[in-house]
């Protein structure tokens, strides 16, 4: 349907929607309105040090809550504002909102916003990244850039050369959902990234699956030895960060120390965080 409805029409059906109310929806329509209508805000989620539970860094969430289709989850908008041009739009108004938020809110706090890879092949996301720090006047060296694998996957010169000019402004590169893209290797040798994030899907069968564990170690060793901190995503059990501890993983996010939240919360998060707080391991599986 999305294909005849024509050039620059976008439709998708909206899987949100109850089988009463079910129709076909306009997303590039109800997303421009989300625009205009305020309708997107800012989760934050922080992550943590696994050796002195300190706070390091906080990544924005982009939420779209509508009218009356409720809340949409980015994975499923982000996909369709890609395909229907919008990307563009939402992604300079996400880095311009987590910096000004980050900015009045956060300290010295480090941010990280991610740019999904339709985002990072356009030409203006440079002068995006730019504005959003000179209009919030947050320092560069405050912000990280999340990407992701996909963003190698058609024009890789192009992606390349956007994240050293990315770099040369000052500001950090994340490479996201380490591990379930493509020739991951192969990237690692061809551009400094800063951080790189270990997928949630290892993080998930740490404590049933060995080879999950060993991929984790493989990971973390390959990632110290190039001079890049580890995150390890989607953490929510004490265990999980024992195992991750003991593979020397440097930092942590998930569940177990904070869901995403607004802006507000994340600040009150960080009055009351108590790095003498981190869990216990509680009953570990038998190590190799
Ligand atoms: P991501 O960047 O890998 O973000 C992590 C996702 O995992 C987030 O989902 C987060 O809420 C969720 N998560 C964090 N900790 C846990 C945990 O312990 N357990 C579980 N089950 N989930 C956890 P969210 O917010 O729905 O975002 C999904 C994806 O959408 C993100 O994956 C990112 O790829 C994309 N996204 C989110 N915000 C933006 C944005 O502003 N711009 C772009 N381009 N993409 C975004
Ligand atoms: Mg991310
Ligand atoms: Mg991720
Ligand atoms: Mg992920």
């Amino acid at each position: 349907a999305a294909k005849e409805a024509g050039r620059g029409r976008c439709e998708y059906f909206a899987p949100a929607l109850g089988e009463r109310s079910r129709r076909v929806v306009s997303v590039e329509h109800e997303l421009r309105q989300a625009l205009q209508r305020g309708e997107l805000s800012l989760d934050w989620q922080p992550w943590v040090r696994v050796d002195t539970w300190e706070l390091l860094s906080a990544e924005a969430l982009v939420r779209w809550q509508h009218p009356t289709l409720g809340s949409i989850p980015p994975a499923e908008f982000i996909p369709v504002a890609e395909k229907c041009g919008l990307i563009g739009e939402i992604g300079a108004w996400v880095l311009q909102r987590a910096c000004q938020e980050a900015q009045a809110l956060f300290g010295n706090l480090m941010i990280s916003v991610n740019v999904s890879p339709a985002q990072m092949m356009r030409t203006g996301l440079l002068d995006d990244v730019r504005r959003a720090l000179q209009v919030s006047g947050l320092a560069a060296e405050r912000l990280e850039i999340e990407i992701t694998e996909g963003i190698f996957l058609d024009d890789t010169p192009t992606a390349m050369s956007n994240l050293h000019q990315l770099k040369s402004l000052g500001v950090q590169i994340a490479l996201d959902d380490f591990g379930t893209g493509y020739s991951s290797l192969a990237y690692l040798r061809r551009f400094p990234f800063d951080t790189l994030k270990i997928d949630r899907a290892f993080v998930r069968e740490l404590l049933t699956h060995h080879d999950a564990r060993a991929i984790v170690r493989t990971i973390v060793e390959l990632a110290r030895m190039l001079g890049m901190r580890t995150v390890a995503e989607g953490v929510e059990e004490p265990a999980q960060l024992e195992v991750l501890r003991r593979a020397g993983c440097s930092s942590v996010q998930g569940y177990l120390l904070a869901r995403p939240a607004p802006a507000e919360q994340m600040r009150r998060l960080m009055d009351s965080w108590d790095p003498n707080s981190r869990p216990d391991p509680g009953d570990l599986p038998a190590s190799e």
